[in-house]
């Protein structure tokens, strides 16, 4: 088959070809996996940081790629979850183990054997790929291949945050950056959450009033006090400023939820102005979000056909797929990136 090779951490900066074209085996697919011929794959930030080695892969190479749609083509041993030629998604989780205490509670994204899809095994930047069955997900004919690809990740993990806010029907939302998970977020909130009032914090007025016209009752930026005290607060931010500003916006009790695998260290030192009782004190709480678990990406995929939540994309060839992470890297955003297989 055809992959796209991740060889080596570097900086991209001043490499920007870090993946290679490559003629590699086709894999075979163990018990309870199939083989899925990969028509799309979504290009995720989450690659640049693997590429950089703020998560790296502990193998290389590695072939990328976490946001996966194709068709089943051959089943493994013991498989029978999905017939060959039904069309399937796989997402950031590609298997944890199953028996231990988080597995046995729906929480598989925290199970220590958790391995992520094109990090820890290889990923979706191909023209086939396998996958555990249970690791694998019917996407509604709602979509076609290039508009799922982009939700299996922004839009499952945008999913848990909001779920991990915990918020009922009227609460206040707050939302800390404006990019592609936070807007899905504001989509998918304005759905669940029909009388809930939306707050945007960004830096750029551009990203604000994109979030008026999506419906955010107000917008600011990141130290701006809120009309109101906010129940829960999803910062979608890189950085540390926003966290601890959005503490003083919390209503008592309420939560701030970090939707970021991982915080840069430019403004760490923004930490040392978290002062306890106005930014702690009244049981206000600080959640991360970890990775994402099944249930995330099966019931985000059926909420996003009903909302509907439609991604803007733009597709690239299989090739192409150092472009498309380099214009991911340079911010030239025209909706989310797909590479497509059909002509690798
Ligand atoms: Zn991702
Ligand atoms: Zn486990």
């Amino acid at each position: 088959m055809k992959a796209m090779l991740l060889n080596r951490i570097t900086d991209l900066s001043v490499d920007r070809e870090p993946l290679t074209m490559a003629s590699v085996p086709d894999p075979l697919p163990a018990r309870n996996e199939i083989l899925v011929q990969v028509s799309a794959c979504g290009v995720c930030h989450t690659e640049l940081d693997e590429i950089e080695g703020r998560t790296p892969p502990p193998r290389l190479p590695v072939i990328p790629g976490h946001q996966v749609v194709g068709t089943v083509v051959e089943r493994g041993k013991g498989a029978g979850l999905f017939q060959t030629g039904d069309r399937v998604g796989i997402g950031w989780i590609h298997s944890s183990c199953g028996t231990c205490g988080f597995c046995r509670r729906s929480l598989e994204n925290l199970c220590p054997g958790f391995e992520a899809t094109g990090r820890d095994v290889d990923g979706g930047y191909a023209t086939l790929m396998t996958v555990p069955e249970r690791f694998a997900y019917r996407i509604p004919s709602a979509f076609s291949d290039s508009e799922a690809a982009p939700l299996l990740c922004a839009g499952a993990i945008g999913y848990r945050s909001l779920r991990l806010a915990g918020i009922e029907d009227g609460e206040r939302l707050g939302l800390t950056g404006f990019g592609a998970s936070a807007h899905l977020v504001l989509k998918m909130a304005r759905h669940k959450y029909p009388n809930t009032d939306v707050f945007v914090f960004a830096r750029g007025e551009k990203e604000r009033s994109f979030a008026r016209d999506l419906g955010a009752v107000w917008t600011g930026d990141m130290e701006d006090a809120a009309p109101a005290k906010l129940h829960a607060i999803i910062d979608t931010t890189p950085v540390y400023k926003p966290v601890v500003e959005a503490l003083k916006n919390l209503e008592s009790g309420g939560r701030i939820i970090i939707n970021a695998i991982r915080k840069e260290s430019v403004d760490r030192d923004y930490l040392l102005n978290l002062e306890y009782p106005t930014h702690l004190w009244m049981e206000k709480e600080i959640k991360s979000v970890a990775n994402v678990a099944r249930r995330d990406i099966s019931e985000f995929l059926e909420l996003a056909a009903q909302v509907p939540i439609r991604p803007e994309y733009q597709e690239f060839p299989l090739k192409d797929a150092n472009r498309a992470l380099m214009e991911l890297k340079e911010r030239k955003i025209r909706g989310a990136k797909v590479l497509r297989m059909d002509d690798p």
